[in-house]
């Protein structure tokens, strides 16, 4: 059979190399695939976004790692090693940094896009061979805030409870912070649907969006005030009658103080605090009460602040006043972000977490994990330092001296980027898996070259806790290894007494054991399993129908006040600054920056024509945008969709992380990437 012959015949089921919808698509060829539709999967029914279809552009660059490499400090010069070596290197350079600093002198950061599969060996890596508490990851910073507002709510997070479908069924959806039709393309019928059939779209966004485009209500609030438009929602409910008193009774506990603390909150002074006209407002509530559905989605507009976490549960509050969780086309989900954002934060990769979504200092959980590793549970550490305090320790007397990444790009990700930059270049040991040579990677001792997407087989979990197989489709280059077998060869130079598994399928029969059980227990689920049923959401279809997932069965509501951004704008720093994504890019941009199908324009400054008039900018001239933490410059772009008292950035490119802030939400050490206070001039 000739190469052409065998590439017309291989069709693979897999799924997209970037968000959490996590599209299905075919794939053929070994060498370069072809993307092609795959009707019958049920998310995406064959659509795909323009990332989707140009994923095979991950192939074929230049770019592309196929040899572990060392860097010499001295003369900042590469070599290419043998694996061997550079795992060696690795090796040595781990036990250097436990002699000085002991087990949690070695940490390791994770991604919110690896496999479960990567995830739950990477937190079992950590705990067993390492034996630090130093690990954290990116999803840290995507869905943490729903995530733990989810956890005291609901008992239980899982980012949609409901298959994504049912936002057709509804009859108001409240889309918090999300710009969907432009970060998830395909879902966007579901909108169109929705209103086909007479229901209503409302979209909270500072920007109009083309999400917002379709909405039949937009509010633009100030950044970081969606907490105070809930609160006055709830308040104009109650006032008018529309809470579900039977349900509140029945379903929750702590009602009476959510309702006295909302009830200050007349509009007016939603106005004042959010910007938003009071009638608008009072238009919100009017469409929310009397409805027999409504439900309520956040995303990271709405989550990306020191006050995320609360906000979250001001709107689930609404939700449950209503009477609308667990009723079906209703109640509240997290529109997740990075493509493995909900299996990423279930399996151990969290400083605080075991697998399973178990808790790391609970006894019963402890034992249970460390049975499956073959480990006393007295031998796993406990909780360690979130992802930004993580990173914000290295290289200092008290924080850990060697670093493993995997599945990230800190450089461009992180809060606070030039600080975070510093940390890492004070790191004795860093190592970077990687399948180019990200501006992470561009700073570590030993890279290795990985394999990545179409070449390897592993789980993922999409937003709506539906776990599907990425099946393996092309032949990896020569000189590349998986991210297992990192972590197998270097446990084993390490002298682990537990054994990891190369072979993802028995991986995740391993991961199904030690979640067995827990809030997240993928026991029943198999790689044959999830071939059949294309795709298996974990829990069942629909959660919380009957119960919530506390002993007594009860969601908790919590009183939660406005406090507005951690920074507000003054006469240094007059206007907020927000940052977000652009359709044709995915998070740092190290994937889809080097996809030449893909438009790389570059990042811009959009800001409202008042304020460019203000400053004497016109469309495309150089602007420098500056924080207390850094500065950047980049092209203006005059939109009048925009508050004219906030500027915007899209994330994708080095500088946007230059300038947000590192102020932490208490809960979910979520740092404050949505809003800060900056100042805008014309010139470079
Ligand atoms: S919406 Fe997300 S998963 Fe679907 S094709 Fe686009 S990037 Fe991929």
């Amino acid at each position: 059979m000739t190469q052409t012959e065998t590439q017309t015949e291989t069709q693979t089921e897999t799924h997209c190399p970037y968000c959490s919808l996590q599209c299905g698509m075919r794939l053929a060829g070994r060498r370069t695939p072809e993307v092609s539709a795959w009707e019958e999967f049920p998310v995406n029914r064959g659509a795909l976004c323009r990332k989707g279809w140009a994923a095979a552009g991950l192939y074929g660059g230049r770019e592309r790692l196929t040899s572990p490499l060392v860097r010499d400090r001295e003369t900042g010069e590469w070599s290419a090693v043998s694996w061997d070596h550079a795992l060696d290197r690795v090796a040595a350079g781990i036990r250097a940094a436990q002699a000085a600093g002991g087990p949690d002198g070695v940490a390791v950061f994770g991604g919110g896009g690896l496999t479960n599969e990567k995830a739950y060996s990477l937190g079992k890596f950590a705990r067993v061979a390492l034996g630090t508490s130093q690990i954290d990851y990116n999803g840290r910073w995507c869905m943490s805030s729903a995530a733990s507002a989810g956890i005291r709510a609901f008992g239980l997070d899982r980012g949609l409870p409901f298959p994504l479908a049912d936002v057709e069924e509804t009859d108001v959806l409240v889309l918090v912070g999300s710009n969907l039709v432009e970060t998830m393309p395909p879902a966007a019928r579901h909108l169109d649907r929705l209103r086909e059939r007479g229901g209503k779209v409302v979209v909270i966004d500072p920007r109009r969006t083309p999400t917002a485009d379709r909405a039949d209500l937009h509010l633009q609030p100030v950044p970081g005030t969606d907490l105070a438009l809930a609160l006055g929602v709830l308040h104009l409910l109650v006032a008018a009658g529309a809470v579900d008193p039977s349900y509140l009774a029945e379903r929750t506990t702590g009602w009476e103080d959510v309702r006295d603390s909302v009830a200050s909150w007349w509009p007016e002074r939603v106005e004042r605090v959010t910007g938003i006209d009071a009638h608008e407002v009072r238009a919100l509530a009017a469409m929310l009460g009397g409805k027999p559905r409504v439900m309520v989605l956040t995303a990271r507009g709405a989550e990306q602040h020191s006050t995320g976490s609360d906000t979250v549960l001001a709107w689930i509050n609404v939700a449950l006043a209503l009477g609308m969780v667990g009723r079906r086309g209703a109640g509240y989900g997290c529109l997740t972000g990075q493509g493995n954002g909900q299996g990423g934060r279930e399996h151990g990769q969290k400083a605080d977490q075991l697998p399973g979504y178990r808790r790391i200092d609970d006894p019963a959980a402890r034992a249970h994990v460390a049975g499956v590793w073959g480990v006393h549970p007295d031998a796993l550490p406990g909780p360690g330092r979130s992802a930004y305090e993580l990173l914000d320790a290295l290289g200092t007397p008290e924080g850990p001296s060697a670093l493993l990444v995997l599945g990230s790009n800190i450089v461009v990700s992180a809060p606070r980027a030039t600080h975070v930059t510093s940390r890492l270049e004070a790191l004795d040991l860093l190592v970077v898996c990687d399948v180019v040579m990200s501006e992470t990677a561009a700073l570590a001792d030993v890279v290795l070259p990985v394999t990545q997407w179409a070449e390897e087989t592993g789980t993922m979990t999409n937003l709506e806790g539906r776990v599907v197989l990425r099946q393996r489709a092309i032949t990896p280059p020569s000189g590349v290894r998986t991210d297992l077998q990192v972590l197998a060869g270097l446990a084993e130079r390490l002298g682990s007494q537990a054994s990891f598994p190369t072979d993802p399928e028995e991986v995740f029969a391993e991961l199904g054991q030690a979640s067995a059980g827990g809030p997240a227990d993928y026991s029943a689920i198999t790689y044959q399993r999830i071939r059949d049923e294309k795709g298996v959401l974990w829990g069942g279809e629909r959660l919380f129908a009957e119960s919530f997932a506390h002993p007594d069965g009860r969601a908790r509501m919590y009183a939660v006040e406005h406090r507005g951004a951690a920074e507000q704008p003054c006469a240094d720093y007059p206007v907020h600054l927000t940052t977000g994504r652009v359709l044709a890019q995915y998070q740092s941009g190290a994937q889809t920056r080097r996809v030449r199908s893909l438009p790389d324009d570059g990042p811009f400054v959009e800001m409202h024509p008042l304020l460019a008039g203000r400053l004497g900018v016109a469309q495309g001239d150089a602007v420098r945008v500056a924080t207390r933490r850094g500065e950047m410059t980049a092209p203006a772009k005059v939109v009048p969709t925009i508050r004219p008292d906030t500027v915007f950035v899209p994330f994708h490119w080095v500088g946007a992380n230059r300038l947000t802030n590192d102020a932490l939400d208490p809960a979910s050490r979520m740092p404050e990437f949505k809003v800060c206070a900056a100042s805008v001039v014309a010139g470079a």
